[in-house]
């Protein structure tokens, strides 16, 4: 990565999810430079004079404008948004080949600009888009990153944190495996405060009911159905979810996300991008923390990743040649 005093983030596909990602980081404050591209030029153009135009209004100055493949040479994060999104009832899985299609062209493109930083994925299904950008730019695996289970992660904290009557950050439990209908809580390592769920369950029985509880593991994982049903997508969350993620690498934070990321033997996991607890900073992922899963929690995670595998190997994308980063 080129590291300078200029934080650059360049968006690719300024739909719903990009540009609430792009509203987001204005109103942060959290880059100095931001580049939109999408396929269809005008809008690109029309969302950057948009958010110019906000800025008088904004915490700090901002250079943003619309751009081509060339800006991404010296950016630091490159983050993909670029792609159709579910229809009600359709599942994430469903997109699969059509986004695949028009991440060659995008990644061939960035890659061919010279860029160095850190891919971050938002595309859906966001696992295998992940492992796509990984094999298409032979970029190292910490470089690429997929907003794995962090949005569904921080709509577990937000319920758990109602149903305890605790800030949701207060909430240390993780939503993991595929961002998908493989998901899982591992409830096991749920903690409210400093003390296993389970704990405080059984400390006050009159007040909260374990088997209540697990059933929010399932809300969870069709929250998105729900929301796409009411208003046809999911956007505010995952904009936020990836200002996080942004604000970590850059800020060499070194924070622990559910990103997903390429296990490397973790789980006995090999050869997947899938959501775990990652530690991230200014090089992207440099470590996957391996939680102390129950038997079945792990079977759960295993079989999460084989189905991630298996609908991968489907699409027969050639790895390329690892390239080497100064
Ligand atoms: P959208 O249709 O509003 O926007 C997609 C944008 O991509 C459009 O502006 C389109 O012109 C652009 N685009 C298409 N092909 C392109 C190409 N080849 N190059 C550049 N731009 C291109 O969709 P959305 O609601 O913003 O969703 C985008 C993606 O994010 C979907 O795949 C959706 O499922 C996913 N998503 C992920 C999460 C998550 O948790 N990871 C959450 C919500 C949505």
């Amino acid at each position: 990565m080129i590291i300078t005093e200029n934080r650059k983030i360049v968006i690719i596909g300024c739909g719903f999810v990009g540009m609430s990602y792009a509203y987001a980081m204005v109103n942060r404050g959290a880059c100095d430079e931001l580049v939109l591209i999408d396929i269809d030029r005008k809008r690109a153009e029309g969302e950057a004079m948009d958010l110019n135009h906000g800025l008088a209004f904004a915490s700090s100055n901002m250079k943003i404008k619309a751009g081509n493949y060339s800006d991404c040479f010296d950016a630091d994060i490159v983050v993909i948004a670029a792609g159709v999104g579910q229809k009600p009832g359709e599942t994430r899985i469903s997109l699969l080949e059509r986004n695949a299609k028009i991440f060659e062209s995008i990644v061939n493109d960035t890659v061919r600009s010279g860029f160095q930083g850190i891919f971050l994925v938002a595309t859906n299904p966001v696992d295998i888009m992940t492992n796509i950008v990984m094999k298409l730019s032979g970029f190292p695996k910490n470089k690429v990153i997929g907003t794995g289970t962090t949005l569904d992660t921080a709509r577990l904290r937000f319920i758990l944190g109602d149903y305890f009557g605790i800030d949701p950050r207060n909430v240390h439990a993780y939503v993991i495996g595929e961002h998908g209908d493989s998901e899982f809580v591992p409830w096991s390592q749920a903690l409210i405060t400093t003390k296993t769920i389970t704990t405080v369950c059984t400390q006050h029985p009159d007040r909260f009911d374990f088997d209540e509880i697990k059933q929010i593991g399932d809300v969870v994982k069709d929250a998105a159905y729900r929301i796409i049903e009411a208003k046809k997508a999911t956007y505010y969350g995952i904009g936020m979810a990836l200002v996080r993620i942004t604000k970590a690498i850059l800020g060499d934070e070194r924070s622990v996300l559910t990103v997903s990321s390429y296990l490397n033997g973790e789980y006995g996991i090999n050869g997947v991008c899938i959501g775990v607890p990652c530690v991230v900073g200014r090089n992207g992922v440099t470590e996957r923390i391996e939680l102390s899963l129950s038997d079945e929690e792990l079977k759960k995670l295993r079989d999460s990743a084989d189905f991630l595998m298996k609908t991968s190997e489907q699409l027969g994308i050639k790895e390329k040649t690892p390239i080497k980063q100064l």
